[in-house]
């Protein structure tokens, strides 16, 4: 499933919680009134129970013999005045709960009042638990219904007295309405402004990350890098803050690492530099003294001997220069005289130069007019140089060679691409190809391309490559213009 973002979920948190304390408040509202409104009407109805009790007390004081069966006779009209009296119905039941007599017979049809007390109730009213019942009647009507047993003057059970009670119907509902009405009313103004404050809250933290993120992506722990600013003393801003400590530190174990990691590849050089250099200094010396001892021995084959050896020490001693002359130029590359030139001019210089010593055909195309670049001219030469020898060096013989140089414009640098259709450089060595020292070659330095991504990078540059075995490999170059 997918996670929503931080956004959303701030802003449906606050208005579920909005939502959930308006039924919260609903919900305890509503139960709260009834039960205080039931308090309140059964209370009153106890008040008009006692009332008639009182009258009806009364009443049986001045009549004679009473018993169940005359009760009809006797209540046949004083039933409808106290009724009047206290404007409520009265019904009378005998003691096994069948109806004696009614204030108004047509309550029972009209709003589904029991005809018959039920026998619970009656056993009830005989261990004298209870006197108010609530009853649902015709069409869910909720109502009271308040049972107490008239008894003679000596206090023997006559008859069941009932009042229904149908006030609490109205009211009720009625001010439980109202309430909830004026509690909708305030909880969509506080949904209205907890809605737009939600919003305002999410945009607030989630664009502060935002732009918390933003300048992270921009960090590069190679350079010095602004430290984040925010200008709050916030949660976030004590985040920034020790993100920026961070940021010190880490960039300066990065440059850290970088010293070491620089001195350790001039010593490791240093010590290949020196081995290349000792390699032909035994067998040097060797024929030397195997010409002394000719010369000592007066050696007829002296003077071929001579001319042999002569060969040889010269080839080796010009294989020496090379090594020097590599370590030289590789040493010498953090000076750069930076002045404005021409991309195209150095290309072609050095494409002249490898043309005259190799039958490959060399072709070079200008997409851009853009192709001042402020550089070093004779370390970009050294550049092109060395890819084009490697270029060269990887094409097999039996290949006719084809190198093909493009500059073209690449977001708003100078992009070149050389491309040629050699071997392609295997898999395996692809990692390492930009690593001083790294070569395939028997008589290689491995320093060419470690100097060009040097000198590239010095001059606010990129370099990458790709590559395809046995067909070929693009080197691509970009300068800033
Ligand atoms: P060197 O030329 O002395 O070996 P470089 O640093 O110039 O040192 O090159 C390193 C290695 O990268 C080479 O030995 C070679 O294997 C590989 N390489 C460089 N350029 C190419 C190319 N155009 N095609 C195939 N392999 C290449």
């Amino acid at each position: 499933m997918k996670r929503l973002n931080l956004k959303t979920r701030i802003y449906l948190s606050i208005i579920a919680m909005i939502l959930v304390s308006f039924f919260a408040t609903g919900i305890f509202a509503y139960t709260n009134f009834k039960s205080r409104n039931e308090a309140y009407h059964s209370s009153r109805l106890e008040r008009k129970e006692k009332a008639i009790q009182a009258s009806m007390d009364y009443f049986l004081k001045q009549q004679g013999e009473v018993n169940t069966d005359s009760i009809p006779i006797i209540f046949s009209d004083k039933i409808c005045e106290l009724a009047d009296v206290h404007n409520l119905d009265l019904n009378l039941y005998d003691l096994s709960g069948k109806l004696l007599i009614s204030s108004n017979p047509n309550i029972f049809t009209e709003k589904g009042i029991p005809q018959k007390v039920s026998t619970s109730i009656l056993q009830k009213l005989t261990d004298g638990d209870v006197r108010i019942v609530l009853e649902k009647g015709k069409d869910n009507d909720e109502f009271y219904l308040a049972y107490w047993h008239f008894s003679d003057l000596e206090g023997r059970p006559l008859a069941v007295t009932n009042i229904p009670y149908f006030d609490i119907q109205n009211e009720n509902r009625q001010e439980i309405e109202n309430f909830l009405i004026d509690l909708i009313l305030i909880y969509v103004g506080l949904f209205i402004a907890a809605s737009i404050l939600a919003l305002l809250l999410s945009n607030y933290i989630t664009q502060s990350l935002q732009r918390i993120g933003d300048k992270m992506k921009g960090v590069d722990l190679g350079k010095t890098n602004t430290p984040l600013e925010w200008e709050t003393n916030d949660e976030i801003g004590s985040l920034v803050t020790e993100y920026n400590r961070m940021l010190k530190e880490a960039e300066k174990s990065a440059i850290a690492t970088a010293r070491s990691e620089r001195e350790s590849a001039w010593r490791e050089m240093a010590k290949q530099v020196a081995h290349e250099i000792k390699n032909p200094l035994t067998p040097m010396k060797l024929r030397i003294q195997y010409l002394q001892r000719a010369m000592d021995d007066k050696d007829p084959d002296w003077e071929d001997k001579f001319k042999n050896t002569a060969v040889s020490l010269i080839n080796q001693i010009d294989t020496l220069t090379n090594i020097a002359n590599e370590f030289s130029n590789f040493a010498q590359m953090p000076k750069a005289k930076e002045q404005n030139i021409e991309l195209s001019a150095v290309i072609e210089d050095a494409i002249q130069i490898f043309s005259l010593e190799s039958d490959v055909e060399m072709t070079f195309t200008t997409q851009t007019e853009h192709t001042n670049i402020t550089a070093d001219k004779d370390q970009i030469l050294r550049v092109f140089n060395n890819l084009l020898k490697n270029a060269i060096q990887a094409i097999p013989v039996d290949r006719k060679g084809e190198i093909s140089i493009y500059l073209k414009e690449y977001n708003g640098m100078v992009k070149v691409e050389i491309q040629d259709n050699g071997s392609g450089v295997p898999e395996e060595i692809q990692e390492n190809i930009f690593i001083p020292n790294f070569t395939t070659k028997s008589k290689g330095m491995g320093l060419g391309l470690a100097m060009v991504k040097n000198i590239i990078e010095n001059h606010g540059g990129e370099i990458w490559f790709k590559t395809k075995k046995d067909e070929g490999t693009t080197f691509y170059l970009t300068f800033k213009v």
